[in-house]
């Protein structure tokens, strides 16, 4: 939001606040409670707030989860977004950035994963964006929705100034973990598998800052001007880090190592995940600012370090 903003558009909110944080939207941006399977109220924000784009952010993202609880995913991630196409047409809304997901991958052959790709999900957070992106080409052929789907790796870090960070509850994932374990807020960090087929024996992960995602979803906006563009995108800075090297750098910056037990794989969890985003390169002359886990991992600090309770005051 704050990216929109700065480069000149006009933005509205709307979110169903089931994950997402009041607090989080900057001051004078209209804000509308609203889950996306609402259609009617959708519909009728698209239409008074005169929007010509969404960039669609919201869905369930716990892979664990999503493997134990099916439906929970399919409903919000796929069923949602098709009220929110639905809706989007019947308001003459033809362009959308969409926040797809390495995960539509399963198990590559090969590494770094590149478009082109074959896409096998192995868990139902993966499958959900795959129908998505499914649906988006679809409806590319007959309605002329004009598209791009960014296939994000692992969306880390906070906003340089501290001011916004990662707040969830459950908090599952590992920076924020690992963060809170070295911080004594929260249990020892558990490794999930050391016996993968990787150089430590940990998952490898493609870890990018989400200020560099904010920047590419700007470049991507003039190319939707274009009829006829769907769009697809690995955003990821190519480096494979595992899950022991992110707990070292989170024990640099604390001056003292994070505490951790071993424990087994978490299910769903494909041992080596990086990007070859040559063509966001190429295409939308994007490069990630942030290219090392250590710098990402310190504007993570900054926020857990400075709000202990979150968005919450
Ligand atoms: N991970 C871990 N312990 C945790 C949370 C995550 O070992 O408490 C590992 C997980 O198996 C994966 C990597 O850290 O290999 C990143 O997981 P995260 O949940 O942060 O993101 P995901 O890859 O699921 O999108």
């Amino acid at each position: 939001m704050r990216h929109l903003l700065a480069a000149g558009h006009r933005s509205v909110v709307i979110d169903s606040l089931v994950f997402g944080h009041r607090a989080a939207v900057p001051p004078g941006v209209p804000f509308y409670g609203a889950d996306l399977a609402d259609e009617a109220t959708v519909r009728s924000v698209l239409e008074q707030e005169r929007i010509d784009v969404v960039m669609h952010f919201a869905a369930f993202a716990y892979v664990g989860e999503s493997v134990t609880h099916p439906l929970k995913y399919y409903f919000n991630n796929v069923v949602a977004t098709l009220h929110l196409l639905r809706a989007m047409l019947d308001a003459g809304v033809r362009r959308i950035v969409f926040s797809s997901t390495c995960a539509t991958y399963g198990i590559p052959a090969t590494v770094p994963i590149v478009e082109s790709m074959p896409q096998a999900p192995i868990n139902p957070y993966g499958r959900s964006k795959y129908d998505v992106e499914g649906a988006l080409r679809a409806l590319q052929g007959t309605h002329d929705l004009r598209f791009a789907c960014f296939r994000y790796f692992n969306a880390a870090g906070a906003s340089e100034d501290g001011d916004l960070g990662e707040d969830h509850s459950p908090e599952t994932h590992l920076i924020p973990l690992a963060i809170g374990a070295v911080l004594g807020r929260n249990p020892p960090l558990q490794v999930f598998g050391t016996d993968y087929p990787t150089p430590d024996g940990t998952c490898l992960r493609d870890y990018v800052h989400v200020d560099d995602l904010c920047r590419a979803h700007l470049a991507a906006l003039p190319r939707l001007e274009r009829p006829g563009t769907g769009l697809f995108y690995n955003l990821g800075t190519g480096r494979p880090t595992a899950v022991l090297e992110v707990l070292d750098a989170v024990g640099r910056l604390a001056g003292r190592p994070v505490p951790r037990a071993f424990g087994p794989r978490r299910a769903g969890d494909p041992p080596a995940l990086y990007a070859d985003a040559t063509l966001a390169r190429q295409d939308l002359g994007w490069e990630p600012r942030y290219r090392g886990i250590e710098p990402i991992i310190e504007t993570a600090w900054r926020w857990h370090t400075r709000h202990p309770h979150g968005f919450a005051r």
